[in-house]
């Protein structure tokens, strides 16, 4: 017999099926075992009855969690015990066999709360278990659905999804980078990237004109907060575009999203409104403000666009100018002037747009220094003399001079949108496998220390005590 899955079982009234799945649990009634059984597709209850000795005494033995493959027929159930409330409340599966395909340990926690009263270590450390709870298999089915929703949305625009690479050289996002050391090349290190930024312009530069990426990407920041050291951007880049055909595809493809997937939330006003910086600052006070007018309303969405950032800020370590937010950003038109000549440093406007939901950050692009000579003097401005601007940026300056096309495009940071969207207080509960705010992975014992073979293989001694 095949198995029928049990979201199937309706159709089935009558005949004799095979399912498999998860005790998700049993009462027992002495005469009459209740079993309900889970699978990916939904939950059934099955009875055992005592005239079907074989299977009333196999039934008897599972616990919660074991995996089984019952066989049994598909009856109607009569009209008083329907149950409402559960997709298969109108059937029951009457229990005739019953094969343990894996017994289970008693879990340390209950799977089917909806896990908000339970440890968040003890989450974390038995995953796999976590998993199950019917709130993070909903939050991690809706995140492939919307991946796959901006899969579709960007490749029917004409956008390519090309990889980029992981092992990499630094990249300067405003953060620290993760280093990899060189096995083959001692004392060398790679970089895990900050974000596919310099790749995605090479893109560019490489003639793809639309590309696109579901990016993980990686930063050793600081504990702070929902901050997570690995996490995912949705990130596009495109070429020949102004400011507003980047912010426009996005913005459509934003509403499609939330449109299709999400149709119980409101989106307060479409086109998105546009505030600059200074607005946004002299009005609200912070740079992302929360423009809903009900605040009480989980499924209302205010998104905005903030512009006209300023491109520099004071760098507080070293008192001298730092980029704001992207350093490979170009200057408003108006503006190229004094970047090129690094005048009126304070008052030069980048093209950055960032996108705020809600009053949280959910992505932010720019249009790019298509120039070297642009990009050169955001370096000088801040104070990189020529041979550290060779070193470290010296392939975007010879690729900008190799007939780059100008450009632009957005990072959405996917774990913050998939977050709000599903109504959850921390990026945590849509990723899958997360790591604790002090970025561990309790179940799989990460970061580690290396046996010393391996450190010598690598080059790498390291020094006693903690610094
Ligand atoms: N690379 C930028 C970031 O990670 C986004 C962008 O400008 O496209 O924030």
């Amino acid at each position: 017999m095949t198995r029928t899955h049990i979201g199937d079982l309706k159709e089935k009234i009558g005949q004799e099926v095979m399912i498999c799945g998860w005790v998700d649990v049993r009462r027992d009634h002495g005469k009459l075992i209740f079993i309900d059984l889970r699978d990916a597709s939904g939950k059934v209850q099955m009875v055992a009855l005592p005239n079907h000795a074989e299977a009333h005494t196999a039934t008897s033995a599972v616990r919660s969690e074991w995996v089984l493959e019952v066989t049994g027929k598909v009856n109607e159930r009569p009209s008083r015990m329907i149950n409402v409330d559960e997709p298969n409340g109108t059937v029951e599966i009457e229990i005739l066999g019953i094969k343990v395909l894996n017994e289970a340990n008693t879990p340390p926690f209950d799977v089917r709360s909806d896990g908000k009263e339970i440890g968040e270590e003890s989450r974390l450390t038995h995953r796999y278990l976590d998993l199950r709870r019917p709130r993070m298999q909903k939050n991690i089915r809706n995140r492939s659905k919307a991946t796959k929703f901006i899969r579709d949305e960007f490749t029917k625009r004409g956008f390519v999804e090309i990889e980029t690479p992981l092992l990499s050289a630094t990249t300067p996002e405003g953060s620290r980078d993760y280093v990899v050391p060189s096995r083959l090349d001692k004392g060398k290190f790679y970089s895990l990237p900050q974000s596919p930024q310099q790749y995605k312009q090479l893109l560019m530069v490489a003639g793809f004109e639309k590309y696109f990426q579901i990016a993980r990407c990686m930063r050793d920041e600081d504990t702070r907060g929902d901050r997570q050291p690995e996490f995912t951007q949705l990130d596009m880049e495109m070429s020949f575009v102004a400011r507003e055909e980047v912010m426009q595809v996005n913005e459509e493809i934003l509403i499609n999203l939330v449109q299709t997937l999400y149709p119980e939330k409101k989106i307060q006003e479409i086109p998105f409104p546009r505030i600059s910086y200074k607005e946004a600052m002299e009005k609200y006070g912070v740079d992302k403000p929360d423009l809903r007018k009900d605040k009480e309303d989980p499924n209302l969405l205010a998104f905005e666009w903030v512009i006209d950032w300023p491109f520099f800020e004071k760098d507080e370590e070293s008192g001298g100018w730092t980029f704001s937010h992207n350093p490979f950003s170009a200057p408003q038109p108006e503006h190229m002037t004094s970047l090129l000549a690094k005048k009126d440093i304070p008052n030069i406007l980048t093209t950055q747009y960032d996108i705020v939901m809600n009053g949280n950050e959910i992505g932010g692009g720019s249009i790019r220094n298509h120039q070297p000579e642009a990009l050169k003097a955001v370096f000088q401005i801040m104070g990189y003399d020529d041979e550290r601007i060779e070193r470290n940026f010296g392939h975007m300056l010879e690729a900008l001079s190799a007939g780059a096309p100008p450009h632009g495009g957005i990072a959405w940071g996917f774990d913050r949108l998939m977050m709000l969207l599903e109504n959850e207080p921390n990026i945590r509960e849509v990723i899958a496998f997360a790591k604790t705010g002090e970025g561990r992975d309790l179940m799989m014992h990460a970061p580690s220390e290396l046996d010393s073979k391996r450190l010598k293989e690598l080059g790498i001694s390291l020094t006693k005590g903690k610094s």
